[in-house]
């Protein structure tokens, strides 16, 4: 995480928010490693107050697919600092997020039975949120009641999971929707991807704008840059097929599905581990 930067942005847009009469609050995505104590305590008191934090399965299931960049476990300390959140008297929310392969089935569902009450139960700031691994076949789901199973027993702890849980199945190249209940209620519905709106837009930190959180990569998600002036310059084709595409719950099936690049193309590959 780069914390200075995190800081800076934030402490930057609540300020802004505070002149101009607008409620701040801020969100972040982050594979949890390097939010201790002292991170936590200056963020959330910027107005960070969401987090989503990805926790693949128990320790052997988690650290087979997020390895810090030595290939040393990372499982512990993602775990401590969680608890330490825990401890704190803040009201944030925060999704533990736990991607689902069939590699990872039984060590997620291990977590469920043994880690989650001392983090979870009683404290509704805390959800879980279960979702298929897509992009890979290795790490494809292929039971489709899998979810659901998830769900169930999260339910029978007494915890609580998210409603949206799940997205297409993309490995097979098809737009066949994983079937589980928390999907219809979610996805199929109504949901519409943040990348469909005219409003929503990504800065990346060279001041890149794009739509999609997970085709970084791609050419086709970026739309346009932000100057350092302050002035936006938009590629008006690009950003029309975003806001326009037939599929508002997922645009970038319907821009470039085959393209589609995905944050876990690394995963499960020692030699080349994800980066924290
Ligand atoms: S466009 Fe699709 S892949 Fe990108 S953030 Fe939205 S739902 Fe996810």
């Amino acid at each position: 995480m780069n914390k200075s930067g995190v800081l800076d942005l934030t402490i930057w847009a609540k300020e802004l928010c505070e002149e101009h009469g607008v409620k701040y609050h801020g969100n972040i995505t982050t594979n949890g490693y390097t939010l201790d104590k002292k991170t936590f305590d200056n963020i959330f008191q910027k107005g960070i107050t969401n987090y989503q934090i990805t926790i693949d399965g128990n320790k052997d299931s988690h650290d087979k697919l997020r390895p810090a960049i030595n290939g040393k476990s990372t499982f512990d300390k993602i775990i401590g600092n969680i608890k330490m959140m825990k401890k704190s008297p803040y009201h944030f929310e925060c999704i533990i997020r736990l991607n689902v392969s069939d590699s990872n089935f039984e060590g997620v569902k291990s977590f469920i039975k043994n880690e989650t009450y001392a983090i979870c139960l009683n404290d509704s700031r805390f959800k879980i949120h279960f979702h298929p691994i897509w992009g890979r076949p290795e790490l494809i789901l292929t039971q489709k009641n899998q979810l659901e199973e998830l769900n169930v027993m999260v339910d029978s702890f007494g915890l609580t999971h998210t409603e949206e849980s799940g997205l297409t199945d993309l490995n097979n190249n098809n737009k066949e929707k994983i079937d589980n209940s928390a999907t219809k209620k979610g996805r199929e519905a109504d949901y519409v991807c943040y990348a469909s709106k005219a409003n929503s837009f990504i800065i990346r930190a060279d001041g890149t704008l794009q739509k999609c959180t997970v085709a970084l990569k791609d050419d086709i998600n970026n739309i346009g840059k932000l100057n350092s002036d302050g002035t936006m310059e938009l590629d008006s084709d690009k950003l029309s097929k975003w806001i326009f595409s037939k599929d508002k719950g997922c645009p970038l099936q319907a821009l470039a599905l085959e393209k589609l690049a995905v944050p876990y193309k690394d995963a499960g590959k020692f030699d080349n581990p994800i980066s924290l």
